[in-house]
């Protein structure tokens, strides 16, 4: 069985492999401690050392801080405790004019602003812009989808999700 070095593994995450060694190991990237090595790779490329538990996107993080399990960016700012929806601390621009709008779609297609809007979640600290949401105006944020961190733990790793700092169990 194939395994890959955690200097792969960093590359294939920052998109520094091509596509075909990329789609190769994707496809061959069935070795055990695949996740391990990720979350390795990961937490070399962060500045801060809190223990990651689990990636949400590629610069934001479920990880273990001294204040309890919180999402984190890669620059280290804190959005929160991971329960809650991390957009809400974010900084927020809202394309909900024609020029705005006009700075995204250059073309003639310009989605009409008092139908939809785009809404841009960014990092207050470093400026990373972390997810873009595109809908109706007024609508809601969208609560992010919360993973099953001791079903992912347990059923796909097989161990036990690592208590949360500061929690009882
Ligand atoms: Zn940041």
């Amino acid at each position: 069985m194939t395994s890959y070095s955690k200097e792969v593994i960093a590359d294939l995450i920052e998109g520094n492999l091509p596509w075909h060694d990329t789609r190769r190991i994707m496809s061959a990237y069935k070795d055990d401690d695949r996740f391990d090595k990720a979350i390795a790779a990961l937490q070399d490329r962060v500045e801060w050392d809190a223990p990651i538990i689990l990636p949400v996107s590629s610069h934001l993080f479920i990880a273990d801080t001294a204040k309890g399990r919180h999402t984190l960016c890669e620059c280290g700012h804190d959005f929160g405790h991971w329960t809650k929806n991390w957009k809400l601390s974010a900084a927020v621009l809202i394309r909900d004019s024609d020029e705005l709008l006009a700075e995204i779609y250059p073309t003639a297609d310009l989605p009409d602003p008092r139908w939809m809007e785009l809404r841009e979640f960014i990092c207050p600290t470093c400026g990373h812009l972390h997810e873009v949401e595109a809908c109706a105006p007024g609508y809601p944020v969208v609560h992010d989808f919360q993973p099953d961190l001791e079903g992912f733990y347990e059923d796909w790793l097989g161990r036990a999700l690592p208590p949360e700092p500061g929690v009882a169990a």
